[in-house]
């Protein structure tokens, strides 16, 4: 081999190592190729730039599917996921910026209902009693509307302590915050959910005419982290009918993807909800919210990262880290430093928040409650159109996924858009089938089906084990799907 040949054997092999060596630094985190298929291929934001293939050894770029393609075993180290473009992976992108964070908790003994490490409360207890506010704006339980949230101007440390805990509700905190500011308090703190907060910071960078109020007070933003909240029109009659006296009820709370109801101070819940079953109680507008940790507050404080009974705390203006360090050199809170908190937890979380921007248009649920014979039981299909039949028999048109929730004897069905493509004027038929026959089909029509868009479908069972039919047929394409998927209890 003369000087200037490369020997390829070589090369290959530097490139293996280096690919081992990032393969091993990011072992234990969550990203993988599933995610990059589910949040950007599905979701219809892949831009074709073939990088995901380009840097891993096991994908292949596949020109007729316009996507990467597994060739060989993944590991789910997640390079590409990381490497797309796409893909929202940096923490200041995740996680807004900050001067630094801590994981804080309450010494404060009358702290005991603080939702989690008490340390909103204290920081309230702190600038009440070192003179540094004059008045807060807090939210506490309606005392006329069970649980129903109220936002209140408070002016004592013990108003503080009674504000304590979360109500998952909107709060409408900027009415209270013009009535201070109206009432001539001139240093306000302001407790609210990301959303509050950005309404606050809008106001104070883009006034917009709001000169006059800020320039009347300081306003110190306190912000919450916040993955959703419920409408409670919808979600406590439901809680009523499931027996739950909200009466009774002295907390909630949401921990590891459930949402707990607490009768008095007990440890256990009287009652516990996966988040998932309260999707529909969800209030809209969190669907398309990308800010877990209020990324625009002076100080921000939530529970995840962080262990039970603590805060995640981020001091994002040099006044919020002066304060949070002073509160905790008077004895109010104990603080940890930054690498105290579990940040991989919170960045999984913060980026499930962000990528909800790509796939809210996912979000339209069609929900069937009764399934019914009718006598139009079966649909008009015609054939594929010919133009389209080599692309809709590589791609699938359609895809669904299924999901049997046993206890409930619901059949969860996802139907998604794969074709790449707007369907026209759909047509989807569900059926159980019984041996040769079928019964309770559903029909229903949909105009448009946009690309990677989904519609989710409760199909109620008879048995626990069976198979259901479904039909897709569009009145220009022809027809896209027919499928009998079996489902099963668990293993
Ligand atoms: C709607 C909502 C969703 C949340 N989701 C998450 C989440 O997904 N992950 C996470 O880590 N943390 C979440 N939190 C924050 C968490 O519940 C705690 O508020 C936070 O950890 C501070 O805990 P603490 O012990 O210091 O609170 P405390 O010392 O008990 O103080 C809580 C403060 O929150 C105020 N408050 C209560 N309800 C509301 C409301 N609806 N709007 C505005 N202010 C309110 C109270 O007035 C009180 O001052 C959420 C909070 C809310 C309100
Ligand atoms: S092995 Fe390849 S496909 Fe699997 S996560 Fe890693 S980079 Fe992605
Ligand atoms: S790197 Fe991302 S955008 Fe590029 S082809 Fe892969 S999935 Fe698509
Ligand atoms: S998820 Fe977003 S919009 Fe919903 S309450 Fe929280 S901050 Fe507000």
């Amino acid at each position: 081999m003369t000087e200037n040949e490369v020997n390829t054997e070589d090369v290959e092999t530097k490139y293996q190592l280096s690919f081992d060596f990032i393969q091993k630094k990011l072992e234990g985190k969550k990203d993988s190729y599933g995610m990059l298929m589910k949040e950007i291929i599905r979701a219809g934001i892949c831009t074709e730039c073939g990088t995901c293939a380009a840097v891993c050894p096991v994908l292949e770029w596949d020109p007729i599917m316009a996507q990467p393609k597994l060739i060989g075993k993944c590991t789910g180290c997640g390079i590409c996921y990381n490497q797309c473009p796409r893909t929202i992976t940096d923490p200041i992108q995740l996680l807004g910026e900050s001067i630094t964070g801590y994981v804080a908790n309450t010494n404060i003994p009358e702290v005991i209902r603080g939702q989690d490490g008490g340390t909103v409360t204290s920081l309230l207890c702190y600038l009440f009693d070192e003179h540094l506010i004059d008045a807060a704006v807090v939210t506490a339980k309606d005392p006329k509307n069970t649980w129903h949230p109220k936002a209140k101007i408070i002016t004592s440390k013990q108003e503080a302590l009674e504000a304590s805990g979360s109500i998952y509700c909107h709060s409408q905190t900027v009415d209270a915050l013009m009535d201070a500011i109206r009432a001539d308090y001139h240093s306000i703190a302001f407790v609210g959910t990301p959303c509050n907060i950005d309404a606050v910071y809008k106001m104070k960078n883009s006034p917009h005419g709001m000169l006059k109020y800020f320039m009347r007070a300081n306003v110190l933003t306190i912000g919450l982290f916040c993955m959703d909240s419920f409408s409670p029109e919808t979600l406590y009659p439901m809680f009523q009918k499931d027996g739950i006296d909200l009466e009774k009820v002295i907390k909630m709370d949401i921990n590891k993807g459930k949402f707990n109801i607490y009768y008095a101070d007990k440890e256990e819940p009287v009652k516990a909800y996966t988040i998932r079953s309260l999707h529909k109680f969800k209030s809209s507008s969190c669907n398309f919210c990308t800010d877990l940790t209020a990324e625009n507050a002076d100080i921000s404080v939530g529970s995840v990262g962080s262990g039970p009974k603590k805060n995640t705390v981020f001091a994002r203006s040099a006044l919020g880290a002066e304060i949070v360090e002073d509160a905790a050199k008077k004895g109010y809170i104990t603080i940890e430093p930054y690498n105290a908190i579990n940040i991989n937890s919170l960045l999984f979380l913060a980026k499930l928040k962000k990528v909800s921007q790509y796939t809210a248009q996912k979000r339209k649920v069609y929900i069937v409650r009764d399934v019914y014979e009718r006598k139009e039981a079966r649909i008009k299909t015609k054939p594929i159109a010919e133009e389209l039949t080599s692309i809709l028999t590589t791609r699938r048109a359609i895809s669904v996924t299924k999901n049997l929730d046993e206890k409930a004897k619901i059949l969860y069905l996802t139907i998604t858009n794969t074709a790449g493509f707007t369907l026209d004027n759909l047509q989807f038929r569900i059926a159980a089938v019984d041996e040769v026959f079928e019964r309770q089909p559903w029909i229903t029509n949909i105009k448009e089906l946009f690309p990677y868009e989904s519609i989710e479908v409760e199909y109620p069972v008879e048995a626990l084990e069976g198979s259901v039919l479904i039909e897709a047929t569009s009145e220009v394409y022809g027809k896209v799907y027919s499928k009998t998927l079996k489902y099963e209890p668990k293993k």
